[in-house]
């Protein structure tokens, strides 16, 4: 008789440790513990030995064949493990970039609205978001029972305190401040009672005013038709239509040509190939008054935008609610 069963044992042992591939593995389960493997020959030739010799020496192989059939499962198990699922780091893989982060569109447009008035000389000024009614209202000439104060749909605070219907209000307390000649331009978040496609509780406005000698219509109509050359293209055409506003007159809403369809009619612009996008107007003697300045020698205009309108209209966005759901599929294309 060949080999005794520890020796077989450490031999298998000491091979399956060095084993580095599955097809190893199983050759070493064929060589042991297969039909003709060592540890099956050892126990067939177990009747040649003493008979004293036999019981012990067939227990000390089945409890080889199971030590050896563990320990190859093992190895195999060790082996087949994927790369990284453990606690070894691949230095070959490449690093995980850091993405940048950027602004959010509406600040984005924002800061582009105040970039081109700035250019053209106007400083941007703030103003409080919880406002007097005094300044909301009565001093843009909206008396208390004016039917224009139902156009907007004003969050009151109490009876004299409002969230802010829109940016104008800053325009009476720069005035308070300052003498003629005024040039601001003022950004903000303002309130209103709605909620729709194309209308938000919050949104934001960019308000003008220009005051000086010899202001005149013209100089509005200059001012705004620069505006949207430089924030849409040299080909978008403007078109002043008559409006009202309590606190300018004449008043004027500005419309630019469709930027999606170039005037030929488009659902964005309900097919009349214009879309409205401003309202602007002469500053109404009223206010001046309000604020001390000489009407027979001051004239100004004034003028708002919706922030979010403007950059719906830039980026080709229908749902203006996007904007605030802080969607970061729709934040990401930015
Ligand atoms: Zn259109």
């Amino acid at each position: 008789m060949g080999k005794t069963i520890d020796q077989i044992k450490a031999e298998a042992l000491k091979a399956v440790e060095t084993a580095s591939d599955p097809e190893g593995i199983k050759e070493l389960s064929i060589r042991y513990l297969g039909r003709k493997g060592a540890v099956t020959q050892f126990l067939r030739n177990i009747s040649d030995l003493p008979a004293k010799e036999r019981p012990e020496a067939g227990k000390k192989a089945n409890e080889t064949k199971k030590i050896l059939d563990s320990a190859f499962k093992e190895a195999l198990e060790r082996i087949q493990k994927p790369a990284g699922a453990d606690d070894r780091i691949d230095v070959s893989l490449p690093g995980r970039s850091v993405q940048v982060g950027h602004l959010h569109p509406i600040t984005r447009i924002a800061g582009e609205i105040c970039g081109i008035f700035t250019d053209m000389g106007f400083d941007i000024v703030e103003g409080p978001e919880v406002e007097l009614d005094y300044y909301n209202f009565e001093s843009l000439n909206f008396p208390p029972d004016h039917p224009a104060r139902d156009m907007q749909d004003t969050f009151f605070i109490s009876d004299k305190v409002v969230l802010r219907t829109h940016t104008s209000p800053i325009q009476v307390r720069v005035m308070e401040k300052t003498d003629p000649p005024v040039r601001v331009i003022a950004p903000g978040k303002v309130y209103r009672c709605d909620s729709d496609l194309t209308h938000t509780p919050m949104f934001h406005q960019v308000e003008g005013l220009l005051v000086d000698e010899n202001v005149s219509f013209g100089d509005l109509k200059g001012t705004l038709t620069a505006f949207v050359h430089q924030m849409f293209d040299e080909q978008t055409s403007l078109r002043f239509r008559p409006s009202f506003f309590p606190f300018t007159e004449p008043s004027a809403e500005v419309d630019i040509l469709c930027v999606m369809c170039r005037g030929k009619g488009c659902r964005v612009c309900s097919q009349t190939g214009w879309l409205e996008v401003l309202g602007s107007g002469m500053v109404h003697p009223a206010v001046l008054e309000n604020v001390g300045y000489d009407t027979t020698r001051y004239t100004g205009f004034a003028f708002g935008m919706g922030v979010e309108r403007i950059a719906m209209l830039k980026y080709g966005i229908d749902d203006i609610r996007k904007f605030f759901e802080n969607d970061f599929r729709f934040l990401k294309q930015f």
